[in-house]
């Protein structure tokens, strides 16, 4: 039985590390001769690549999944990749009829295999191969973990994570920590320079964690060292996802002395109370935190910082609570996201409840917004009056508007720059920032 026109469509759902393996996803399916289709209904295949981070994720995961149940057409054939098959496979069977077959994300390179076999025989109900002895990542057909977004693009450099933190689900979801050989990582990032590409970001569960499998002692400052080299083309190279106390000397002098290697920590921290750090299974060991950012920022003057956290955790009392703002208003991040606690299942902390009530959950994260809103806005009131390299990612011929980023956001999490101007062949341009508020930037491009 052939699958209708050999067409696809996939829609990708969470973040980054899924879009990666969507973009795997896809280069498997036009090496078996499908083609991509922007109309669901129009293919043959639908792959929903789920996300299962937090509850509301699930929760959209389903959703999406349901919806294209409620529209699948005859001979139509729906797969469900990603973080939720991994975890729920047997559940999404009973649950959702509909669905064909289930990929877990150990086991995307599988696809291929799940495709012969729901086109030779037609066969509902396939499960990729091992969901319980989660196999390693094996890469056949050397396809590249590279997501290309115009200019910008994503590199991961390692899947899983060998840590323990008490609230999340990912080692459970993912396994232990499996990084990439130089060599692959390398020859992605040579794909993507060909491909004209101005910024790689690298990414990992936890990026600081690169070697730590093999092990190799500062693989990533290694790695660096080598790639980038061979990349000239690639203005910058952005690392994604670093853990606290997992930021080396070695790291920082490269930071401070390579201009392709942008100065931009983004270190998730979760909290700020030493003993809610410990309840979560963290390092907490905050003085190592101000330490490391006067380091920093010291040999850094122009360091950029990200961080996120979770509030409402159940071990957060009134007065983590106030700590936390505390460190907020100390440390003054340039970017700070916030999440509210929900409990995971099979995660350590499931036992602790959920003590915290959701509106008062919400407050908090509320708070730390306000609090970070003023700080933010005088953080960028600092680039207001000078002139930089803008990646161009969207623009109105028009109107003459070009929106972006500069080196200083990260695609997706942080904010945008938008300018009177117009695109250019490569994407790059050169712009004068004139005004700002909290998140994003305003000026004109400078011919
Ligand atoms: S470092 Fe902690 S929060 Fe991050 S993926 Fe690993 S276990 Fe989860």
């Amino acid at each position: 039985m052939s699958i209708r026109h050999k067409t696809y469509h996939i829609h990708s759902l969470g973040c980054a590390k899924n879009l990666v393996d969507s973009s795997v996803m896809q280069q498997m399916l036009a090496e078996k001769g499908y083609r991509n289709v922007e109309k669901a209904r129009r293919a043959g295949i639908v792959i929903i690549n789920t996300c299962a981070f937090i509850h509301d994720a699930r929760q959209e995961s389903i959703e999406a999944i349901k919806s294209f149940i409620n529209t699948k057409t005859a001979g139509q054939k729906i797969i469900i990749a990603g973080c939720l098959s991994q975890r729920y496979q047997e559940k999404i069977f009973t649950d959702l009829p509909g669905v064909d077959a289930i990929i877990g994300t150990r086991d995307l390179y599988d696809l291929g295999r799940i495709l012969e076999r729901l086109e030779e025989t037609g066969h509902s109900r396939q499960l990729s191969s091992d969901f319980i002895n989660i196999p390693k990542l094996v890469n056949p057909g050397e396809f590249h973990n590279t997501l290309i977004q115009g200019a910008s693009s994503y590199l991961k450099i390692a899947d899983g994570c060998h840590r323990n933190c008490a609230f999340c689900a990912i080692p459970n979801i993912k396994g232990t920590l499996v990084s990439r050989k130089n060599s692959q990582v390398i020859r992605d990032a040579l794909y993507l320079q060909s491909q004209g590409v101005k910024e790689i970001n690298l990414i990992a569960q936890d990026v600081t964690a690169f070697g730590l499998d093999r092990p190799e002692p500062n693989a990533l400052a290694n790695l660096l060292k080598e790639l980038m080299p061979q990349i000239p083309d690639v203005k910058w190279l952005r690392l994604l996802y670093t853990y606290p106390g997992m930021v080396s000397k070695e790291l920082i002098d490269l930071m401070a002395e390579e201009n392709q290697l942008l100065p931009y920590l983004d270190m998730p921290l979760q909290h700020a109370d030493p003993a809610v750090l410990r309840s979560m299974n963290r390092p907490s060991d905050i003085a190592w935190v101000h330490d490391l950012m006067s380091r920093m920022r010291r040999k850094i003057p122009n360091l950029v910082t990200r961080t996120t956290f979770i509030v409402g955790y159940p071990t957060e009392t009134e007065g983590s609570f106030e700590e936390l703002k505390a460190f907020v208003k100390k440390i003054r991040f340039d970017h700070v996201g916030v999440f509210t606690y929900s409990p995971e299942l099979g995660t350590p902390a499931e036992v602790l409840a959920d003590p915290v009530p959701q509106e008062l959950k919400e407050e908090r994260m509320a708070e730390i917004m306000a609090i970070q809103e003023e700080i933010a806005l005088e953080k960028s009131q600092a680039w207001v009056g000078k002139e930089y390299d803008m990646l161009i990612e969207g623009f109105d011929t028009n109107n003459q508007i070009i929106a972006g980023r500069i080196w200083r956001d990260a695609p997706e999490v942080d904010g945008l720059v938008i300018a009177e101007g117009l695109p250019t062949s490569d994407m790059l341009t050169r712009v004068k920032i004139s005004s700002a508020t909290a998140h994003d930037l305003f000026g004109y491009q400078i011919k």
